[in-house]
């Protein structure tokens, strides 16, 4: 099946997910958070106790691992071997090294083909990382481009951890979020950038609901016009 594609881009603490899974559940389509895929791995490999540097050795993770992605009360389940990983995911012990694996081209085309066989189940999907539009969907019906200052970013997700009870300093979240932008521009292959379609929404003064409206206003105008 030839979905319905809506690709969302941008670097960390843009507001990707939030807006995505907004969006998805508006049209009546599946989210699709690619990050989650990159993290999964990542923590499979952790877990493996493998030299992350080594996409050989982390392909054969791949190849030994049972990964389950479900789409389930607007959220992206994540089941390795049989284990619910969804939270531990988010861990910034895997953020810290998701690096490794996002920046191997072997593991890449890996995981492009899986986000690529899961958006063919459905029937519509909103997805979210940082080549969607480029490299994954390239033939996507509507593109889109997140951006915001770092220090905004920064700032959200230090508010997101506070409401989660986790008080984590905001230099280093500022730091980190400087580091990943780095790490994820830089890339020879699948790095962040806007795809020369897509259509660039700078969110640092505005709030989540503000940008999901803007989308849905380009959508469905298009959608007049066809
Ligand atoms: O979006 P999230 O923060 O969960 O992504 C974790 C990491 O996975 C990113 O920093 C990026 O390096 C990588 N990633 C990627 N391509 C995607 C999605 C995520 O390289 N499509």
């Amino acid at each position: 099946m030839n979905p319905w594609m809506i690709t969302i881009d941008g670097p960390a603490g843009v507001g990707k997910s939030t807006v995505a899974r907004m969006l998805a559940q508006k049209l009546g389509a599946v989210f699709l958070d690619t990050g989650a895929t990159y993290r999964a791995v990542t923590l499979a490999a952790m877990q493996a106790n493998i030299d992350l540097t080594n996409p050989l050795a982390v392909l054969e993770v791949m190849d030994d691992t049972e990964f389950a992605f479900f789409h389930e009360d607007d959220k992206l389940k994540v089941v390795i071997d049989g284990q619910d990983a969804t939270m531990t995911l988010r861990l910034p012990q895997v953020t810290e090294k998701v690096k490794y694996i996002a920046s191997q081209p072997k593991l890449r085309a890996e995981l492009v083909r899986l986000q690529q066989d899961f958006a063919a189940q459905f029937e519509k999907v909103v997805t979210e990382g940082r080549d969607q539009g480029t490299i994954v969907f390239p033939n996507a019906e509507f593109k889109f481009f997140l951006t915001a200052d770092p220090q905004e970013r920064a700032h959200r997700r230090h508010e997101e951890l506070k409401a989660a009870g986790k008080e984590v300093d905001f230099e280093t979240l500022n730091r980190q979020i400087v580091e990943r932008d780095a790490s994820d521009i830089n890339r020879t292959v699948g790095p962040l950038k806007p795809a020369a379609d897509a259509i660039v929404i700078d969110t640092t003064t505005i709030d989540a609901q503000t940008v999901v409206n803007k989308m849905l206003g380009i959508i469905k105008t298009k959608d007049k016009s066809d």
